[in-house]
C-alpha cells in the first residue's frame, strides 16, 4: 500500500507522451522533493524540540511546502521550472539553516550535494538550466561563507553539546542526501551500463550478421568467380567457334564471289542466247506469217481453180445430163452416141471426184475438216444409190459388181452418208478400176457382232504387196509407177478415206495377194438410226413427180451454156424460166415478175450474188420469194456465208439435178401452200 503511494509520487507528472529518460530525471526530482519534505518536517521538530526554538520547525514548514510545490510543479508539466525549484529550494534550505545554526553545523556540505543535484536532473540539452541550477547552490555557498566572515547575520545562540549534536545530525542528512544522489547516479550509471549492454548485444548480433553476410558474399564472389570463369570459357569457345564460321562464311563467299563472276559470264551467255533466240523467234514469226499466207495464197488458189473447174464440168455434166434425159431427145439419138453420151457423163463424174478429193485433201492438211453430219440413212437405198453409180463403169469394163446386204444389219443406221459414200466411191473406183474385164467385185455389207458393221469391197484383180500396205494410205502414194502409168489417179483416195473413216471412230484394213485380189475392210461402230431419214434419198429412177406448173422461176446468170442448161432443166418440169443476166437486171425483173422461186448464180457481173440477195431481203414485195443459190464455191464456209446472207439453199457445180428438182419442188409447194392460206 505504501509502496503503492509512494509509486504514485514518484511518478507524479508523468504522461505517455515524456520520453523515458526524461521520466527517469522527473521521478529522481519527485522523490528528492518527497524525502527531502519528510525529512526536513522530521528535523524541523527533532532541531526544535532539541533546541526549543520552535522558529525552525515553523520555517521547515514552509521548506517543506517548497518542496511538495515541486511536486505540484511536475503534475502541472512544468519539468523545467521543478527542477529549477528544487535546486533553488535546496540552495535556501542550505542559506537559511547555513546562517541560523552558524558555520559549527557545517550546513555549508549541503552545497557540495546541491552541486551533484543538476546533473542528476538536467539533461545534456538543458544546458542554460543546468548552469543556472549550479550557479544557485554555489552562489548560496559563496553566500553563506561571506556572511561568516563578515558576520552580517548571527548565528543561533547554540551549547556546544547541541551545536556538536546539530553537526552530526545534519551531516547524517548531507551524507544520506549525497549517497541517494549516489545511487541515483549509480542506477543511472546501471542503465546507461544495460543499455550498452544491449547495444553490444545488438552489435554483436549485427556482427555476426555481418559476418554471415559477408560469409554470403564470399560464397557469392566465388560463385560469380566460378561463374566469371565459365562464361571466360565460353566466350573464348564462342570466339573459336565464331572465328571458324568466319573463316566458313569467307570461304562461302569466296565461292560465291566466284559462283557470281560464273553466273554473269552464264548471264551474258543467256543474253547472247536470248537475243539469238529472238531473232530466231523473229525469223520464225516471218517464217508462220510467209506459211499463213502460202496457206492462205494455196486456199484461195484452191478456191479458184475448183471455180474454174466447176463452172465448165458443170456445162459437160448438165449438157450429157439434158442428152440423156431430155424427153425431147428421146429415141432420137443413136444408140452409138448415147454411148459416148454416157462415156462423157461417167468420165465427168470421175474428173468431178478428183477435184473433191483434192479439196477434202486440202482442208484436211489445212485443218479444216469439215465435221461430220450425223443423221439416220436408210441403208438399202444408200446401197443402191452408191451402187447404181458404178454398176455402169463396172458394166462398160466388162466387171461384175455384186452386191450382198447381211439382213441383220438394221433398216436404219445413225452415221454421215456423205463421207460414208465418199469412201465407198474410192473403194469401188479402186476395185473396179484395179479388176480385169471378166472378173468380179464383190460388195459386202455385214454385221459381225452388235456394235460392228462391216463395208468390205473384195476384187480379183492385181492386188498390193504386203511392203506397200502401210504406203498407199499415205496422200499422193500410189503402190507402183506402172500403176500411174496403166490407170492414172492421184494416190489421194486412200489417205482421205482412211482419215474419214477415222473421224466416225473406224478403222480400214486391207488384206491382199499380188495377181489375186484386194479385200478393204471398212470396220464401223453401229448405231442403228431410229428416226425414218430426213435427208433426200436417190431415187431408184430419175422420174420426176408432177410440181406445180403455174409457177414463175428466175433465174439469175451470166453464163450462157448454163442459162441454156437450166432453161431445158426447168422446160422439162413444165415450169416457165425468165432469165436474168446479172444481179442488177435480175433485181428489175424480179420487181416486175413476182416470181415464186429465184435460182440465182453468186458470181454475177455489175451486181454479185451477195449484194443482189441482200437487195432482195430489204424489198418489201421480194423478201418473202424463196431463192437457192448455184455456185461453183465449193468450201463450205462459203457454203455457209451464203445461207448466213440469207439464201434458202445452196447447190454446188456441177448441179446434181436430182437435187435441184427435190429443192424447187419443195419451194413451189411452199408457195402454194402459202398462197392457199393467204
Ligand atoms: P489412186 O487410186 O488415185 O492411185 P488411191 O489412194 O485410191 O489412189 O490408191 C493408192 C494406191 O493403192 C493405188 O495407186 C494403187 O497402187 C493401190 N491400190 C488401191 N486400191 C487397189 C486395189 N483394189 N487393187 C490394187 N491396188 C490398189
Amino acid at each position: 500500500m505504501i509502496s503503492h503511494w509512494l509509486n504514485i509520487i514518484k511518478k507524479t507528472g508523468l504522461t505517455s507522451a515524456v520520453k523515458d529518460d526524461e521520466a527517469k530525471r522527473i521521478m529522481v526530482v519527485n522523490s528528492f522533493s518527497f524525502i527531502t519534505a519528510l525529512l526536513c518536517s522530521l528535523y524541523g521538530v527533532l532541531l526544535s524540540v532539541i533546541s526549543g526554538q520552535w522558529i525552525i520547525c515553523y520555517t521547515a514548514m514552509a521548506f517543506v511546502s517548497g518542496f511538495f510545490s515541486i511536486l505540484l510543479l511536475n503534475k502541472k508539466g512544468h519539468y523545467p521550472l521543478a527542477k529549477f525549484g528544487l535546486t533553488f529550494v535546496f540552495s535556501a534550505v542550505m542559506l537559511y539553516y547555513g546562517i541560523l545554526f552558524g558555520e559549527q553545523t557545517q550546513v555549508h556540505f549541503l552545497g557540495l550535494f546541491l552541486i551533484c543535484v543538476p546533473l542528476l536532473v538536467c539533461s545534456r540539452r538543458e544546458k542554460a538550466l543546468r548552469c543556472i541550477c549550479i550557479s544557485l547552490p554555489i552562489v548560496g555557498m559563496i553566500m553563506l561563507e561571506s556572511n561568516y566572515y563578515f558576520g552580517v547575520f548571527e548565528p543561533m545562540m547554540l551549547s556546544a553539546s547541541d551545536s556538536n549534536l546539530f553537526r552530526w545530525l545534519i551531516m547524517s542528512v548531507v551524507v544520506f542526501l549525497q549517497g541517494l544522489v549516489i545511487s541515483f547516479h549509480q542506477s543511472s550509471i546501471i542503465g546507461l551500463l544495460r543499455t550498452l549492454h544491449v547495444r553490444n548485444d545488438a552489435l554483436k548480433l549485427s556482427r555476426d550478421d555481418i559476418a554471415g553476410k559477408e560469409a554470403e558474399l564470399q560464397t557469392a564472389y566465388h560463385k560469380l568467380e566460378n561463374y566469371n570463369q565459365v562464361l571466360e570459357e565460353e566466350v573464348k569457345q564462342r570466339t573459336h567457334e565464331i572465328n571458324e564460321s568466319r573463316i566458313v562464311v569467307e570461304s562461302i563467299l569466296h565461292h560465291l564471289q566466284g559462283n557470281h563472276e560464273e553466273l554473269q559470264r552464264k548471264d551474258m551467255l543467256l543474253e547472247q542466247h536470248v537475243s539469238e533466240l529472238e531473232s530466231l523467234k523473229a525469223s520464225l514469226i516471218e517464217a508462220k506469217d510467209e506459211a499463213e499466207r502460202a496457206n492462205a495464197a494455196q486456199s484461195t488458189f484452191l478456191r479458184e481453180i475448183s471455180h474454174e473447174i466447176r463452172n465448165p464440168l458443170n456445162a459437160i455434166i448438165g449438157i450429157s445430163y439434158l442428152l440423156l434425159n431430155d424427153r425431147r431427145n428421146k429415141n432420137k439419138i443413136p444408140r452409138s452416141v448415147v454411148d459416148y453420151i454416157e462415156n462423157i457423163n461417167a468420165s465427168s463424174h470421175g474428173l468431178m471426184e478428183i477435184i473433191n478429193n483434192v479439196l477434202e485433201l486440202a482442208k484436211i492438211e489445212a485443218g479444216r475438216t469439215d465435221d461430220l453430219q450425223i443423221a439416220p440413212f436408210h441403208l438399202g437405198e444408200w446401197v443402191r444409190g452408191v451402187a447404181n453409180i458404178y454398176q455402169n463403169a463396172a458394166k462398160i469394163k466388162g466387171v461384175s459388181l455384186q452386191v450382198q446386204v447381211d439382213p441383220q444389219l438394221p433398216e436404219y443406221i445413225l452415221g454421215d452418208r456423205v463421207h460414208l459414200a465418199q469412201v465407198l466411191n474410192n473403194l469401188l473406183a479402186n476395185a473396179i478400176k484395179f479388176t480385169p474385164g471378166g472378173r468380179k467385185v464383190h460388195l459386202h455389207f455385214h454385221c459381225p457382232d452388235a456394235d460392228h458393221w462391216h463395208i468390205r469391197v473384195v476384187d480379183e484383180g492385181m492386188g498390193i504387196p504386203k511392203e506397200k500396205f502401210p504406203l498407199i494410205f499415205q496422200p499422193f502414194e500410189q503402190a507402183d509407177r506402172s500403176v500411174y502409168r496403166k490407170f492414172g489417179g492421184t494416190g489421194l483416195g486412200l489417205a482421205i478415206s482412211r482419215r474419214l473413216v477415222e473421224l466416225m471412230e473406224g478403222r480400214i484394213e486391207v488384206r491382199s495377194e499380188p495377181g489375186e485380189g484386194t479385200a478393204f475392210t471398212v470396220i464401223l461402230p453401229l448405231k442403228q438410226g431410229l428416226l425414218a431419214p430426213q435427208a433426200f434419198q436417190l431415187p431408184a429412177k430419175k422420174t420426176y413427180s408432177a410440181v406445180p406448173t403455174d409457177k414463175k422461176v428466175l433465174l439469175m446468170e451470166d453464163s450462157e451454156v448454163n442459162q441454156m442448161i437450166m432453161d431445158r432443166f426447168f422446160a422439162n418440169l413444165g415450169l416457165q424460166l425468165t432469165i436474168a443476166c446479172n444481179g442488177e437486171e435480175g433485181i428489175s425483173k424480179a420487181r416486175q415478175l413476182l416470181p415464186d422461186l429465184i435460182v440465182m448464180d453468186m458470181h454475177m457481173p455489175r451486181l454479185d450474188g451477195y449484194d443482189t440477195l441482200r437487195l432482195i431481203r430489204q424489198d418489201p414485195l421480194l423478201k418473202h420469194i424463196p431463192v437457192i443459190a448455184i455456185s461453183a464455191d465449193a468450201f463450205s464456209e462459203q457454203q455457209e456465208a451464203a445461207l448466213m446472207a440469207g439464201v434458202n439453199d445452196y447447190l454446188t457445180k456441177p448441179v446434181n439435178f436430182d437435187r435441184l428438182y427435190e429443192m424447187v419442188k419443195k419451194y413451189l409447194q411452199q408457195q402454194a401452200l402459202h398462197r392457199e392460206l393467204a
